[in-house]
């Protein structure tokens, strides 16, 4: 099958899927006032594909002709090189909002195939030839493909057995010869509402007597049983001058709901091996968070470009503090950059697939998540109190209200007013918008959060030559 065209993908999301905002039914989420906002958005994956300037970093060849770049599983550091610029670009594109509807996907079925393979040579079960098989399925159908692993936990200092009732996490309440039913919720499900397949991953480690929630499987969007209720964050419309980004760019996170979901054999990749389950929802997190570090460029890149320029805009270029800001802002970003490369140069090839450094990737995700809010205060500071005291579009457009508005809000070096604002709206949309309140969320907790990342840069580092040379300097041990 040829790659699917932009259209084909919006006409291939009406296929019953039961999907409900502000407690209505969408029949068609492509044609929803909200939703097809998240949809137009996502579409940017199959328009880079058919642009002749995108087309060389959007599409590869496969086995059987050319393929969405997101297919091609990396082999090497080159190839996990092109895969982060073609996220950083898809992002660019989105306005610095992730497009995510093959990123996410491609990331879990990487992560399958390494412990499907595990799991079968140490268990001595049959996973890997259903994943090899569902990853041709979604390659083949160029599928955009969600990913659901964050359960809705219940009691965070309790594991899923140890709940209050017993569908705090998704498990397997039934199986007969067809295959499995699954039963429970995953919250902040991404891109679900617009993607044709969700991968089911677990959500953290499980031990004895959680065998019933270590489960992986994959469910199509329209399955009968599940049900999408999608989140209205930030679905206050506004218009293009005020709100540049965000309207004209939408992610739609859902409360994914497994009522007794039936799922073929063919589609379960874990089934009770608890001790899988860890490593399985950690593998999947590290390539992941490459993808989370290459997708966070543009919009540091954009902290830098929109505080410069608003910095000439206002006259204070020149100013100490001011280069010392964007000079920090600058380091912010080339770090991100510089870390997200290193951590695919060095990254390790297992069973075929190159895996990103998980220390070097860690060490970026953290860099970025702890380090972003003060990064917008620099923004925000450079930029001044007019991000949320401007006047609107209309006031703009009114003959005599717009005059004394160009009068007034004019910059250094003859500016023109309506320049200054438009400048001044965009950083709002990344500082003080809803769009930014979105963006600040998912810097500290999307790809999972800040301790997390502490717990795997302290077990991924060989700290043992830094110790030994600590004690040789002390004069320890001889
Ligand atoms: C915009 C957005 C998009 C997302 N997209 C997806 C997606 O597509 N698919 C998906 O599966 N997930 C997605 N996520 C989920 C994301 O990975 C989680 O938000 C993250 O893992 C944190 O989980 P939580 O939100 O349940 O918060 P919590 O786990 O409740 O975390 C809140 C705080 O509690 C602490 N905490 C939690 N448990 C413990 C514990 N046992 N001991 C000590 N401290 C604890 C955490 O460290 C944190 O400080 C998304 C999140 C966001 C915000």
């Amino acid at each position: 099958m040829p790659l699917m065209s932009p259209e084909q993908y919006k006409a291939s999301l009406r296929d019953g899927r039961t999907v409900y905002y502000r407690g209505e039914r969408v029949e068609d989420v492509a044609a929803h006032p909200v939703l097809g906002v998240a949809v137009e958005h996502a579409a940017i994956d199959y328009r880079m594909a058919e642009d002749p300037a995108d087309r060389p970093l959007a599409v590869a060849e496969g086995p059987e002709g050319p393929c969405s770049r997101y297919y091609h599983i990396p082999r090497s550091a080159d190839d996990l090189l092109k895969r982060s610029a073609l996220i950083e670009r898809a992002t660019a594109l989105g306005g610095t909002l992730v497009v995510l509807i093959k990123e996410i996907g491609t990331d879990a079925l990487c992560a399958l195939h390494l412990l499907a393979s595990h799991t079968d040579r140490t268990k001595g079960t049959a996973y890997l030839p259903r994943v090899q098989k569902f990853y041709e399925h979604c390659r083949r159908g160029d599928l955009a493909v969600a990913v659901a692993q964050t359960d809705v936990k219940g009691d965070r200092a309790k594991g899923p057995a140890e709940q209050a009732h017993p569908d705090y996490y998704v498990r397997v309440v039934s199986e007969d010869r067809e295959g499995i039913t699954l039963r429970g919720a995953k919250v902040h499900t991404s891109v679900s509402v617009n993607a044709h397949e969700i991968i089911v991953l677990p959500t953290r480690n499980m031990g004895a007597g959680d065998e019933a929630y270590a489960v992986a499987c994959a469910v199509p969007a329209n399955a009968p049983g599940l049900t999408m209720i999608a989140s209205p964050y930030g679905s206050r419309k506004g218009n293009e001058f005020e709100t540049p980004i965000s309207a004209r760019h939408k992610m739609i996170e859902t409360l994914t709901v497994f009522e007794d979901v039936k799922v073929p054999w063919e589609r379960v990749f874990l089934k009770g091996e608890v001790d899988m389950a860890g490593p399985l929802a950690k593998t999947f997190v590290e390539f992941h968070r490459f993808t989370a570090v290459s997708y966070k460029l543009p919009l540091v890149d954009l902290f830098v470009g929109a505080s410069r320029l608003m910095a000439e805009y206002n006259g204070i270029l020149r100013a100490n503090h001011v280069r010392d800001k964007l000079a920090r802002l600058i380091s912010y970003a080339q770090i991100c950059r510089g870390m997200a490369r290193e951590a695919a140069r060095e990254c390790k090839v297992v069973d075929g697939i190159a895996v990103p450094n998980a220390e070097l990737i860690n060490i970026a995700k953290l860099h970025f998540a702890e380090n972003y809010h003060q990064a917008l205060a620099w923004v925000i500071d450079i930029a001044g109190g007019l991000l949320v005291t401007g006047p609107s579009k209309e006031d703009l457009d009114h003959p005599r209200l717009g005059e004394l508005v160009s009068k007034y809000l004019g910059g250094a070096g003859g500016v023109p007013a309506e320049d200054r604002l438009k400048l001044i709206n965009l950083i709002a949309e990344i500082t003080t918008t809803d769009f930014a309140g979105y963006q600040a969320v998912l810097a500290i907790h999307a790809e999972g959060s800040i301790e997390a990342e502490k717990l795997t840069i302290f077990a991924s580092h060989d700290a043992r030559a830094s110790v030994e040379y600590a004690k040789k300097l002390a004069g320890i041990g001889g």
